[in-house]
C-alpha cells in the first residue's frame, strides 16, 4: 500500500504573464517501507517537490495522496492535522529549541496535539531517544550536544507521532563525513526496525547509493527512477 502517490503534479510560481511552471507532470509512488533518495542539481525542483509532499504548499495541478488521504479535497485545517500525523520532517538544521531538554523537544509534537504533559508522553520520548542512542542524555539542552547528537534528537522528534513517511532535506548536510555516515545509518535502522518510509533529499552520491531507490529530478521532471 503506497504511503505517497503523485499523479500529474505540476507547480507554477507566479501568475499571468509572470507564471513559471517549475514542476511538470510528476508521477511518483512510494510504498510503505521504501527508503528513497531524491537527487538533482540546484534549481531542479527538489525543495518545491518536498514542500508539496510536506503539505506546506499545494500543487497547481494533479493529485497528491498521503497515507490514503487525497489532499486536494482537504481544507487547510485537515492538511495541518494530516501533516502532524502522517509526516515526519528532518532538515539540514535541527530546529531544536535550546530552552528545552532533549526529552522535551522530542515530546513537543505530542504536547502540541494533546495540550498537556503526561507520563506516557515522557515514556514515548525517552524510548525514542534511547532508540537514537541518546538514552543517557534525556535532560541535555540541545546546545550542549554535538552536531550529530542534535540531529539524532531531531530524528527522534520526527518519529514522535509514528508517521508512516519521513521527509528529510539534506539531513546530514551540516555534518562531517563520519558523523554523517552514522546519522544516515540511524535513518536506515529506523526504516528497517519499524518500516517507516523515507524520502531523503541529498547532494551526496555516497549516501544516495545507500538508499533502495534513487529518484532524479532535472528541470522539474523526473528523469530517472531506479534501484540504487
Ligand atoms: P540547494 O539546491 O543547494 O539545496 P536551493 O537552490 O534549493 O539550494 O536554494 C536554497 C533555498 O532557496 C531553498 O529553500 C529554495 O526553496 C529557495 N529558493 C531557491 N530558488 C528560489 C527562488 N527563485 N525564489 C525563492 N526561493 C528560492
Ligand atoms: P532545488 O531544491 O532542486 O534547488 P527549488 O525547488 O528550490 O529547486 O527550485 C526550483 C525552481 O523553482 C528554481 O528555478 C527556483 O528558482 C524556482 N523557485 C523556487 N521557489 C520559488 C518561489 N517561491 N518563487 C519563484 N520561483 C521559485
Amino acid at each position: 500500500e503506497p504511503v505517497l502517490v503523485l499523479e500529474g503534479v505540476c507547480k507554477t510560481y507566479g501568475e499571468g504573464a509572470l507564471a513559471v511552471e517549475v514542476l511538470h507532470d510528476i508521477d511518483l509512488r512510494l510504498q510503505a517501507g521504501e527508503f528513497a533518495a531524491l537527487i538533482g542539481p540546484s534549481g531542479s525542483g527538489k525543495s518545491t517537490l518536498l514542500n508539496l509532499i510536506g503539505l506546506l504548499d499545494r500543487p497547481s495541478r494533479g493529485r497528491l495522496v498521503i497515507a490514503g488521504h487525497d489532499t486536494g479535497a482537504l481544507p487547510e485545517a485537515e492538511l495541518t492535522r494530516l501533516r502532524g500525523r502522517a509526516l515526519g520532517f528532518v532538515f539540514q538544521h535541527h530546529h531544536l529549541i535550546n530552552a528545552f531538554s532533549a526529552l522535551e523537544n522530542v515530546m513537543m509534537p505530542l504536547l502540541v496535539e494533546r495540550g498537556r504533559q503526561d507520563a506516557a508522553m515522557r515514556a514515548t520520548a525517552a524510548r525514542l531517544l534511547a532508540q537514537v542512542g541518546l538514552g543517557d542524555r534525556l535532560d541535555a539542552r540541545p546546545d550542549r550536544l554535538s552536531g550529530g547528537q542534535q540531529q539524532r534528537v531531531a530524528i527522534a522528534r520526527a518519529l514522535t507521532m509514528g508517521p508512516p513517511l519521513v521527509l528529510a532535506d539534506e539531513p546530514t548536510g551540516n555534518l562531517d563525513t563520519q558523523t554523517s555516515d552514522a546519522v544516515f545509518s540511524l535513518l536506515r535502522e529506523v526504516n528497517r526496525a519499524q518500516g517507516t518510509s523515507f524520502l531523503i533529499v541529498t547532494h551526496d552520491p555516497r549516501l544516495a547509493a545507500r538508499c533502495d531507490r534513487i529518484i532524479e529530478l532535472v528541470d522539474g521532471r523526473i528523469v530517472a527512477d531506479h534501484p540504487a
